[in-house]
């Protein structure tokens, strides 16, 4: 069954995988390992096209959580004028991402429960134990019934070498 999109930033249709450009992830990379111990956080932005989430720009946040080696967490105010400043570029919010500077880029307890509903969310770990560095996640849109944690899946990730 297909649906026709409203909006770039939102998914007409579960999206299979996540598309993002070396440049970019290598600079998300850099900035985790920059950042270590403590975690660090994007808002992403970019379009769905298809089954693909794409990735075309993103902004860094910095941590607000009390034990920033533990957890990312946005300040909602700084995230608001990330989202309002894409905005006026034409940069349409698809998700956002965080590292993790210790262990893999599987979601751990606190990202399973802190999804945002029909969202991307992206973990980059320069220096994952499992020798994965990045990981993404799909967190559903559900119709009408509130569930929590928000159910979601590992979706793949594509990294494109720009020619
Ligand atoms: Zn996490």
């Amino acid at each position: 069954m297909s649906q026709t999109a409203s909006h770039p930033s939102i998914a007409a249709v579960t999206p299979v995988r996540v598309r993002v450009t070396r440049d970019l992830l290598d600079s998300m990379q850099n900035s985790a390992r920059d950042a270590a111990p403590a975690e660090i956080g994007w808002m992403l932005f970019g379009s769905y096209v298809g089954e693909e989430a794409r990735i075309d720009a993103m902004h860094a946040l910095r941590n607000a959580a009390n034990n920033p080696c533990e957890q990312f967490a946005a300040d909602a105010l700084e995230q608001m004028n990330a989202y309002l400043a894409g905005s006026r570029d034409s940069l349409h919010c698809i998700g956002n991402a965080h590292s993790h500077p210790r262990g893999t880029a599987r979601m751990s307890r606190l990202d399973r429960c802190g999804g945002h509903v029909g969202s991307v969310l992206l973990i980059v770990a320069p220096n994952a134990t499992d020798g994965v560095t990045s990981r993404a996640f799909w967190f559903e849109r559900l119709q009408d019934s509130v569930v929590a944690p928000t159910p979601s899946h590992e979706i793949a990730v594509c990294i494109e070498d720009r020619t």
